[in-house]
């Protein structure tokens, strides 16, 4: 803190993303990356952007980007907007979508970035208890707010709610919006994105971070309503008109493309978890039935910290959140089998 600082950040308390260590080589399940790498196609795509065009700036509007991605999902152009990851889309959904007046509502336990934009923004938030066995508080998520947050799959928990549940959110909320946050989706839960012709208040986010192994480029994307993707482009236009750069927008757009690649890496990541999970379960693991590229696991015998420790000691870093209610659950990204091997091993011996 300084006395230059404003009183908007003096007061704030930021995210804190997962540590990237640069001083010994850990296996690295911390941060729900991708254990393979980008699709061969998006990387000669970014390779051949690298180029004497970067002199200009790119395309505002992600025109060619925005194209594959409608095509994929059967939708317009005009129903997706492109940017710098999706945090920042979110962060531009929170101030285009939601006034100060009233709560915007999310689970207790949920993407820590959702009360740091609640915050930094002005706005004010209701974060609503889990069921006791973690799944989504959906009828406290019902009426009575000012607009919804709901990841889909959940994280750190890794629980997806079926479409109907979606739904009838979107129903019982008619006259807010509703953000699902995709990050997760591509492992095994179903998208919200057929909903869209008929609820004009529900805006998808979906990140090549994740599925598509690219959370070094830092492309995410809106889909929903027109006149929300136009409250977007609004907002983005108020800070920074070229969020995607042109090696981003050429490398999105190849991975978006590259359907074979995708489907095959995001099989492997969901065979794995399938394995691991039984693994941790016969070694008396509490396992969460997880549809993310992560499990959230506890035992009943350790402290999340002690497991956490002594994972750090033996070289596998994990996620852990000092929170009262999962301070003994550890989030667990799915790396390769190998990885997955030294983590059950590293388990074992504590
Ligand atoms: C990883 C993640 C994001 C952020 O993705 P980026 O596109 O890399 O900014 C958003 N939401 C959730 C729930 C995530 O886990």
């Amino acid at each position: 803190m300084n006395k230059f600082w404003s009183r908007r950040i003096r007061d704030i308390v930021p995210y804190t993303p997962g540590e990237q260590p640069k001083d010994r080589q850990f296996i690295k399940l911390n941060t729900n990356e991708c254990p393979y790498p980008p699709s061969p196609m998006a990387l000669d795509a970014i390779r051949a952007a690298a180029c004497e065009a970067l002199r200009l700036y790119p395309d505002p509007e992600c025109a060619a980007l925005r194209a594959a991605i409608a095509e994929r999902e059967g939708l317009s152009p005009a129903q997706v907007f492109c940017g710098n990851g999706s945090d920042e889309i979110l962060a531009f959904a929170f101030q285009a979508f939601f006034d100060p007046e009233r709560e915007i509502v999310f689970p207790k336990i949920t993407y820590s970035f959702y009360p740091v934009y609640t915050d930094f923004f002005g706005l004010k938030r209701r974060e609503v208890p889990m069921n006791p066995d973690f799944s989504d508080p959906v009828d406290l998520l019902c009426g009575n707010n000012g607009g919804v947050v709901l990841a889909n799959p959940n994280a750190p928990t890794g629980i997806a709610l079926g479409l109907d549940t979606v739904e009838q959110l979107l129903q019982a909320n008619p006259e807010v919006v509703v953000i699902v946050d995709e990050a997760y989706v591509d492992f095994g839960a179903h998208s919200a994105v057929p909903l869209i012709a008929r609820y004009p208040n529900l805006l998808v986010v979906q990140t090549t971070s994740k599925s598509r192994a690219l959370a070094g480029l830092r492309v995410g994307w809106a889909m929903g309503d027109e006149h929300l993707i136009a409250g977007l482009r609004a907002v983005r236009d108020c800070v920074n008109s070229y969020t995607v750069d042109r090696l981003a927008q050429a490398g999105a757009a190849a991975a978006v493309q590259d359907e074979p690649y995708f489907q095959s890496v995001r099989r492997r990541v969901i065979d794995t978890r399938e394995r691991t999970a039984q693994t941790l379960k016969e070694n008396g693991f509490t396992v969460l039935p997880s549809q993310a590229n992560f499990l959230f696991v506890s035992h009943l015998d350790r402290p999340g910290k002690a497991l956490f420790d002594g994972l750090r000691e033996r070289g596998v870093l994990v996620r852990r959140w000092d929170i009262p209610e999962i301070r003994d659950w550890l989030r667990v990204s799915i790396g390769t089998d190998e990885d997955m091997a030294a983590l059950t091993q590293a388990l074992k011996e504590l």
